[in-house]
């Protein structure tokens, strides 16, 4: 087995039939689940077992799947290694030695090693793309508001999603059906649009992506390109390592062999999409974990005094490194006469990015890109450089800003470790980044 990929290993057995009888699924750890702890990769929630099941969960049981364990992760979601978990860093099953990737890299490598056939993770700025790519498998980040949210402890919720791993494509779809559609608790969900998918006849003028009447996530991994047009943003490309690249190019040209075509597209604002989203994620964490004071929820520090001296020592002792500079620095971009110059700033730049990609997305099916601009690093490495993990996410944090879906893909390997191709789509077009991507495999 390999290490440390389950914080908490539980089975938690769904009903007798549905589309997921018989498989088994590992659950991220910021996802509730009743009775069972949910931590967070926090010693602030060590201890705390949710009072219900998160709406993603209650679709797995009611699917018929099982669920056999909450997934190591960064603390609350905050890295891109795994390796500020409170319970220690998870290996690489797909490059021993190296990291899994994160914040979701306790899913992935479950997936990746054999010791779940699906699993579900979360992204706010490319945590279930990074480690898909740096372990080899599938991971599917869903169009902002097509799953719920209900039940995933909140980090920089206007930006994260739910959603799935797999080893292939229509795995991952499957579970995507599964997990997908308007939530009367989480008021941000709709249904998936249906009719054509706009890639075909008229409807493929108005490049409306929808779903097929009655069709599924899962039927569309037909590998199906004929005639797709792939945008290549070449500012993607620029920064990321030689092999990367080259094992990217390779892959469009598999595309290109089943009857796809490509051009380059250039999206000018995502040069300022690193530090819009980290202002504005880290300002969303400053207010969202606001709540883990001891009191009402989290570690108990047992401490003398007021309530300001009972709140610092709860969250001096739960909270780890990576966590108290983003509340820190989240907390003075929001303070008054600072506002104006971090927060709406990172807005404008937000507004900007979005509209960049519904721009590109009027010229191409799809946008192409490396997930990650980088194979996985050496494990041990990370923490000591923050800056430079934050700009490992170049590619994958400007699809948040704007709200778009977005699948990971296996492309191939440089220097036998995993690299990932990123297929980014309209709002509400998983449909034909499935069909896309499954030409991959
Ligand atoms: N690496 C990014 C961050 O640390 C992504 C996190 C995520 O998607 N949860 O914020």
């Amino acid at each position: 087995m390999s290490e440390n990929v389950f914080i908490t290993e539980e089975r938690i057995e769904g009903d007798d039939d549905g589309p997921l009888a018989g498989r088994t699924v590992a659950v991220k750890d910021n996802i509730s689940t009743a009775g069972v702890r949910t931590t967070c990769g926090s010693r602030m929630l060590e201890e705390y077992v949710p009072p219900y099941d998160a709406t993603v969960v209650s679709r797995l049981k009611d699917a018929g799947a099982t669920i056999v364990g909450k997934t190591n992760m960064d603390e609350f979601g905050m890295g891109s290694t795994t390796e500020t978990s409170s319970f220690g860093p998870t290996d690489n099953p797909a490059a021993p030695g190296r990291v899994p990737g994160g914040s979701s890299g306790g899913s992935a490598a479950a997936v990746a090693a054999g010791e779940a056939d699906l699993a579900l993770g979360s992204d706010t700025g490319g945590s279930i793309r990074c480690p898909a790519a740096f372990c080899g498998v599938v991971g599917i980040k869903p169009t902002y508001g097509l799953v719920s949210r209900y039940g995933l402890v909140a980090y920089g919720n206007s930006l994260e999603q739910i959603g799935p791993f797999a080893n292939s494509v229509e795995d991952a779809a499957q579970l995507l059906d599964v997990i997908a559609g308007d939530d009367e608790h989480d008021a941000t969900t709709r249904e998936p649009p249906r009719g054509s998918d706009g890639r075909t006849g008229d409807a493929r003028e108005t490049r409306e992506p929808q779903l097929e009447n009655g069709a599924s996530y899962a039927d569309a991994a037909t590998g199906d390109v004929d005639g797709l047009q792939i945008g290549v943003p070449t500012e993607l490309l620029e920064g990321a390592d030689e092999g990367v690249v080259e094992t990217f190019w390779d892959a469009i040209a598999d595309l290109e062999d089943r009857g796809a075509e490509y051009h380059e597209v250039s999206l000018p604002s995502v040069e300022h999409a690193v530090e819009a989203y980290y202002v504005i994620a880290m300002s969303e964490a400053s207010s969202n974990l606001a709540r883990f004071d001891g009191v009402r929820y989290g570690h108990d520090a047992d401490a003398e005094g007021n309530w300001n001296e009972t709140f610092a020592q709860a969250r001096e002792e739960g909270f780890g490194d990576e966590v108290k500079r983003r509340i820190l620095l989240g907390t003075y971009a929001l303070s008054a006469g600072y506002h104006d110059k971090y927060y709406k700033k990172a807005q404008d730049a937000r507004a900007w990015v979005k509209q960049d990609f519904d721009e590109a997305l009027e010229e191409a099916d799809v946008l192409a890109s490396p997930t990650m601009p980088v194979p996985p690093f050496e494990r041990g490495k990370s923490l000591e450089d923050p800056l430079q993990m934050y700009l490992a996410d170049a590619n994958t944090v400007p699809v948040n800003l704007a709200d778009l879906p977005a699948i990971s893909v296996p492309a191939g390997e440089t220097d036998g470790l995993p690299v990932g191709l990123q297929l980014v789509g309209p709002a509400f077009g998983e449909e034909r980044l499935i069909r896309a991507a499954s030409a991959l495999e």
